[in-house]
């Protein structure tokens, strides 16, 4: 048995966060691949150690000293290994690394990617594991992508008896040079680590008890949702929910090696289970996995009398929105009108043109632009070819008096999106989760 586990920038915070996690991997002797972040924020309103980084190089390329900023980034790692009584000299990789800076040798990825450097150094020390760098094993090709089977092959070829610790977030390109996965990278190094190693489970640990049904800055404490499936979290992240991206452990999707989410605060919840699919429902009452949603949407509607006759119109209302290069979320038709769909902020630049060209090539008899539009998702597996889900959220959004201006679902049926007016978003949200929460629990 093998578990792959990576620990998120909240969980590398300080000293007392890195107790946390080596009793977690204590308790488990299959958690013997251990990937890290840089430290992140200790408490709201405190600096993540990346974004430190990179601000530290911005300046130095102006010209700006940043030796304050170098300073505290610097403290924070020492304060950590003081605190854990380790004995490691990383005073003088960091004088290397100012001096380097200094003198404007050392590119933005490489100074970055010292942040997951030395939070894998020290948290090796502290689990007496290896430390596996990842600049030797992460391959890039020359495009950016990872060369995958000799990268997997290198990690292979590390592993040892020993337990190891491997920076996340960053790799090697054929030239030798350091380079970055985009923000939030470490998710990355840990889906490939384990599909290297071809582990039983990729544990993501972080500081929340798995994927919440619901965003808990609308919802107070929103359950977590206990199993989802790739296309479901697609889902959830398009539409707006802050989670794991679908796209970042496609290593771990290619293998089927399920995916754990996990709390380092609190590590006896179960979190969220990610898979393609799951033979067995861990909650067989719940038809809505959770609950999502943006703001700030337009939606840009014709309607022409007989229009339903004419070959093409649907094509010649699109094709003007391809050439100004918007990508269209939602197109609801009707009989005789055509609405789409797509955030105001791609539109908002180009929208007079927009309607001018739309007026010249389609003729239509009205026209119109309505803004300030939020989309709502219910995404969920189960509600396929289960009647009565939709009924209920109408019901219940008709109820709280809220309008609906726009309604989309898929024949797939994996979710149901409705638009209301921006003002009505989060009370949507809320009367959604809790007309299906509530009534879940109650069954
Ligand atoms: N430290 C990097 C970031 O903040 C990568 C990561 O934590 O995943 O984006």
């Amino acid at each position: 048995m093998l578990k792959v586990t990576k620990f998120g920038g909240s969980s590398m915070a300080d000293a007392g966060q890195y107790r946390k996690v080596r009793s977690i991997l204590l308790a488990d002797p299959a958690r013997k691949v251990v990937v890290v972040s840089a430290a992140g924020k200790r408490y709201s309103g405190d600096h993540k150690i990346t974004d430190l980084l990179y601000l530290c190089h911005a300046h130095t390329q102006y010209g700006v000293d940043c030796s304050g900023i170098f300073d505290l980034i610097t403290s924070r790692y020492l304060e950590i290994r003081d605190e854990l009584g380790l004995d490691l000299p990383l005073e003088q990789e960091f004088q290397a690394l100012k001096k380097r800076l200094d003198k404007k040798s050392i590119t933005a990825d490489e100074l970055v990617s010292r942040g997951e450097y030395f939070s894998a150094k020290l948290m090796a020390a502290f689990l007496g594991f290896d430390f596996v760098d990842a600049a030797d094993w992460i391959l890039f090709n020359m495009d950016g992508t990872v060369d995958q089977e000799p990268s997997y092959e290198a990690l292979r070829n590390r592993m040892g008896k020993n337990g190891i610790v491997i920076p996340g977030f960053y790799g090697k390109m054929p030239d030798g040079h350091i380079r970055t996965f985009s923000r939030g990278g470490s998710d990355i190094t840990g889906a490939l680590a384990a599909a290297a190693l071809e582990a039983d489970v990729y544990e993501n640990w972080t500081d929340v008890s798995g994927i919440l049904m619901a965003d808990p800055r609308i919802v107070e404490n929103p359950q977590a949702i206990p199993q989802v499936t790739y296309d479901e979290l697609r889902e959830l992240s398009y539409s707006g929910a802050q989670v794991l991206h679908e796209g970042t452990i496609f290593p771990v999707r290619e293998k089927n090696i399920p995916v754990n989410i996990r709390n380092t605060n609190a590590p006896n919840d179960p979190g969220t289970m990610i898979r393609e699919r799951f033979e067995v429902d861990s909650d067989p009452h719940r038809f809505i996995t959770g609950i999502t949603g943006k703001k700030d949407f337009t939606i840009i509607s014709m309607a022409k009398r007989g229009m339903s006759n004419e070959v093409g119109v649907l094509r010649k209302m699109l094709s003007v929105f391809e050439r100004h290069n918007i990508s269209v979320d939602y197109a609801p038709n009707g009989i005789d009108n055509i609405s789409v769909v797509m955030p105001s902020a791609e539109v908002e630049p180009q929208l007079y043109a927009i309607l001018a060209e739309i007026q010249e090539e389609l003729k239509p008899d009205s026209l119109a632009v309505h803004d300030q539009i939020a989309v709502v998702a219910a995404v969920g597996r189960k509600m396929a070819f289960r009647p009565g889900i939709s009924g209920k959220i109408f019901a219940a959004l008709g109820q709280a008096d809220i309008n609906i201006r726009m309604i989309n679902q898929g024949p797939d049926e994996l979710n149901i999106i409705v638009g209301v007016d921006n003002k009505d978003f989060a009370t949507a949200i809320k009367v959604l989760y809790h007309s299906f929460v509530k009534q879940e629990e109650e069954q």
